[in-house]
């Protein structure tokens, strides 16, 4: 595979930022302000060969390597790595598209909004990537990737078809390969596959990602969303709102479903006088009157709808959005955009192949509307999924939820440290609560499908199963063929055969 022609001088020459450094203290911060790293130095490489050779620097000085694309792991996976290297990928953010093979280059430290805007400005395709454009291709796209196109398109990793990534052999060598979906050699074929949803930080640094076929981008996008003040929300009508959303998608999901333009995303928030239930939902394609068939059969029993007044978790209001409103895609894409502050937080996730047992709207409704702690700050989203995302079979990624039709993220966002305890606790009592998944977590059963790699909770029990299901074995075939050493690790890393 060729390499697209880059002079000398475009290239970042790297940086290391030890403590005595007055960066130090940003670059060591996650994008979570609860993780605050104290490694020896951050790394700050600008190609290939520079990830290379600050690979085997930190092995020949016994430092422990941790890798960063974006920063914005949910858990201390990154920074928690005191006295090791971090190694920052943020200089090699470029798009491209090679001459030759045709395919679609992203660089390992891109962020989401490097590749929508390049790839739609340049060649108007797109990856049908996440909503926060700070997020990182690297860790994003390793863990699965999923937006408001998937229903539509599917994930970001149906579309990967190579990776260049510098790993570690049993003697300790490093070296950058690329491996590729039709590589002659079946472990070549098994590392791509490990990376097709198998997560960051786990067989080594992902420095360019290679996509192939990518969907034409749309050009208009409708966005629509409707806002209930929560005081005026009574129990019944959350029932019904809640039963309504779960039956649409479990009957609207299937692969060509004429709703596969249709992404919806449910903000549930604590109840109180100033918090709003807020329904955002985005439609592209030819049939623009699907959105208000969507809002209306769902959300019937609940009271006036209003003009949203405040972020919900880390999504903005959309400008004048009572009426159904026709932006261009690029520019909703802007618009959708869910980062807010940066602020302490905690999640957890489930997937969904049907809708919402009855037991679970009750326990939904009592964490909510009488929760044991009170922060309006968070909240469950329950995002639309399936369509296109179900056209691949479970093994054939490392991703195996293939045929959920929501996907719940609980979110909790504070301030100060002095807030954390009774924040995790709220957060951990709502998603353990025996009526939603008990201390188990959402075991796959029929209604449930476990928890998605890139939401990560060092709380799981099983998490081995609850992120990959039957491909666990496989991916630590892959670890131990790829990572011997296990160089690349974290809390929830795949781990060797025993
Ligand atoms: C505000 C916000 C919004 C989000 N929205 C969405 C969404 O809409 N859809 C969705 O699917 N997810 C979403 N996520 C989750 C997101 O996909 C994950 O947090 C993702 O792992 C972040 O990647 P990163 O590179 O920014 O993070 P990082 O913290 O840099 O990395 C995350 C993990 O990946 C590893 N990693 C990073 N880069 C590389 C690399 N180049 N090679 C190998 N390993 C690497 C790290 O070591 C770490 O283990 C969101 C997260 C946040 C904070």
């Amino acid at each position: 595979m060729s390499t697209p022609v880059t002079s000398a001088e475009d290239v970042f020459p790297g940086a290391r930022i030890p403590a005595s450094d007055p960066r130090y203290s940003t670059m060591v911060l996650g994008f979570n302000p609860r993780w605050v790293g104290s490694p020896r130095y951050v790394q700050l490489c600008g190609d290939t060969d520079q990830v290379v050779k600050a690979v085997t620097e930190a092995l020949a000085e016994g430092l422990r390597i941790t890798v960063r694309g974006g920063g914005h792991c949910y858990e201390n996976f990154v920074s928690g790595n005191e006295g090791g290297v971090i190694i920052d990928l943020s200089p090699m953010n470029g798009v491209y598209r090679d001459p030759q093979s045709g395919l679609y280059c992203v660089e390992g430290g891109a962020t989401l909004w490097n590749v929508y805007s390049e790839l739609y400005r340049i060649f108007g395709v797109t990856l049908p990537g996440g909503s926060c454009y700070s997020v990182g291709a690297g860790g994003h796209v390793t863990g699965g990737g999923y937006g408001l196109l998937s229903r539509k398109h599917g994930l970001t990793i149906d579309y990967l078809h190579s990776v260049e990534v510098v790993c570690v052999n049993a003697r300790g060598e490093t070296q950058a390969i690329t491996v590729a979906r039709d590589s002659s050699d079946p472990d070549e074929r098994r590392l791509l596959w490990a990376h097709l949803g198998g997560g960051g930080g786990n067989f080594g640094i992902v420095t360019r990602f290679w996509f192939s076929d990518l969907p034409q981008a749309p050009s208009v996008a409708y966005l629509w969303n409707e806002a209930f003040d929560w005081s005026e929300v009574e129990h019944d009508d959350f029932v019904t709102l809640m039963t309504n959303y779960g039956e649409f998608f479990e009957a609207n999901s299937a692969v060509n479903s004429p709703y596969a333009g249709l992404f919806t995303l449910l903000h549930l928030p604590q109840k109180s006088s100033d918090t709003q239930i807020v329904l955002t939902m985005q439609y592209v394609g030819d049939e623009p009157s699907r959105l208000k068939e969507f809002g209306q059969e769902v959300a019937h029993a609940m009271p006036d709808a209003k003009a949203q007044i405040a972020p919900v978790g880390y999504h903005h209001p959309t400008a004048s959005s009572l009426e159904v409103r026709e932006l261009s895609w690029l520019w909703a894409t802007q618009q959708l955009n869910g980062c807010t502050p940066n602020q302490r937080g905690k999640y957890k996730s489930s997937y969904m192949v049907k809708a919402f047992p009855h037991n679970q709207i009750e326990a939904i409704w009592r964490h909510l509307a009488e929760p044991s702690f009170h922060n309006p700050h968070s909240l469950l989203q329950v995002d639309s999924y399936g369509c296109q995302v179900n056209a691949v079979a479970s093994n054939e990624t490392a991703i195996p939820q293939r045929s959920s039709v929501m996907k719940l993220q609980f979110q909790a966002y504070w301030d100060e440290p002095s807030e954390d305890e009774a924040n995790l606790s709220w957060i951990r009592g709502f998603y353990e609560d025996k009526e939603m998944y008990g201390p188990r977590g959402p075991v796959p059963d029929g209604t449930m499908d476990g928890c998605y790699v890139n939401y990560p909770d060092v709380d799981l029990p099983d998490w081995q199963h609850l992120y990959y299901q039957e491909g666990y074995p496989l991916l630590q075939i892959v670890k131990q063929r790829w990572d011997p050493l296990n160089v690349f690790n974290h809390q929830q890393s795949i781990e060797l055969p025993s």
